[in-house]
């Protein structure tokens, strides 16, 4: 049966906050950044306006039924195609779920409109806030983040300062690494000082073990994440992302993508279309399934296409 909701994706399990209901703020993508690790693509409307992207009272009401059918998760997370702040009624929403349900409420955001009081004021209404701190200067956060006109590193650093002053709940850092950009021992150190400034309870060191927005996003590799990790070492919880980490739903999800791939190629939208998935979740089989080299990408000018390998030659052809 075809899923009618719309704005809500999974629960799906995730290591850093379990099993996790998504709630997508935004339409396909909506974001001040347009990073080149995204694993969503590109970003298509590049932007720092705030409004109501998604009428407030669809949110609501599929929250609500989810809720009153039984749904059930270790927190619901604000998180998405996009930046989850950029939607002007996002702290209404978290009051909305606060309301009607136990289950705590996780902000994913990339902390570029934390500089308005307003968006502070909302941020603060989630019981855990996840914020993305990956550069070191200007220079490192044009080259990573490609951001919006008027959003710069200042903006970001001094936003985030401002809300740790007044968030007492839990902040988590995300710092993403991309090899040849940040990933210099000193850089990282720049970075890990700005890090610990804002006493965060948790940190989590991530790099692109999903397919980035440009293949030059290059992964940091599993060893030299673990060396990298030192510098963050002020905080008692850090945590790197494990590379080929698997659960049995995972993989069952894994077989039956694999199944379509070997029949015909096939973009991320058409699988998200086909198997009715979020597009967070679809980057998610896809890394898996690339990292495994089950299958592989294409570029056909309009967009990658996933194949799946045929076979020993081709594989070592490729
Ligand atoms: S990684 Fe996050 S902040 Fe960066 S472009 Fe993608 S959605 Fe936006």
């Amino acid at each position: 049966m075809k899923n009618t909701v719309k704005h809500l994706f999974g629960p799906v399990p995730s290591r850093r906050f379990g099993r996790s209901l998504g709630v997508d703020l935004t339409p396909f993508k909506t974001c001040t950044l347009d990073c080149v690790f995204c694993q969503l693509g590109h970003t298509t409307s590049k932007t720092c306006q705030r409004c109501e992207y998604v009428p407030l009272g669809e949110l609501k009401k599929e929250l609500l039924s989810w809720i009153r059918e039984g749904g059930t998760a270790d927190y619901i997370s604000l998180a998405g195609s996009g930046e989850p702040t950029l939607h002007n009624g996002f702290g209404e929403l978290i009051d909305f779920i606060h309301a009607n349900s136990d289950i705590p409420v996780a902000l994913l955001t990339n902390g570029t409109t934390l500089y308005s009081p307003d968006v502070r004021e909302s941020a603060a209404k989630a019981d855990v806030a996840k914020v993305t701190m990956s550069a070191y200067d200007q220079e490192s956060f044009v080259r990573l983040h490609r951001p919006c006109e008027g959003v710069t590193f200042n903006k970001l650093v001094n936003g985030t300062y401002a809300f740790r002053r007044d968030f007492k709940k839990s902040l988590w850092i995300e710092v993403f690494l991309v090899e040849g950009i940040n990933s210099d021992i000193d850089n990282v150190r720049r970075i890990a000082a700005l890090v610990g400034s804002l006493k965060p309870d948790k940190i989590h060191l991530n790099t692109s073990v999903r397919p980035p927005s440009e293949e030059t996003a290059t992964a940091v590799s599993e060893e030299r994440m673990i060396e990298l990790a030192s510098p963050f070492d002020m905080c008692p919880n850090v945590i790197i992302p494990k590379f080929n980490s698997i659960s049995p739903g995972d993989e069952l999800n894994e077989v039956d993508i694999l199944e379509i791939l070997r029949r015909r190629p096939c973009t991320a939208v058409q699988i998200a279309e086909a198997f009715d998935m979020h597009m967070n979740e679809v980057a998610k089989y896809i890394s898996r399934l690339l990292y495994k080299k089950l299958i592989y990408s294409d570029d056909r000018g309009i967009g990658a296409y996933y194949s799946a390998v045929k076979s020993k030659e081709e594989l070592v052809l490729r």
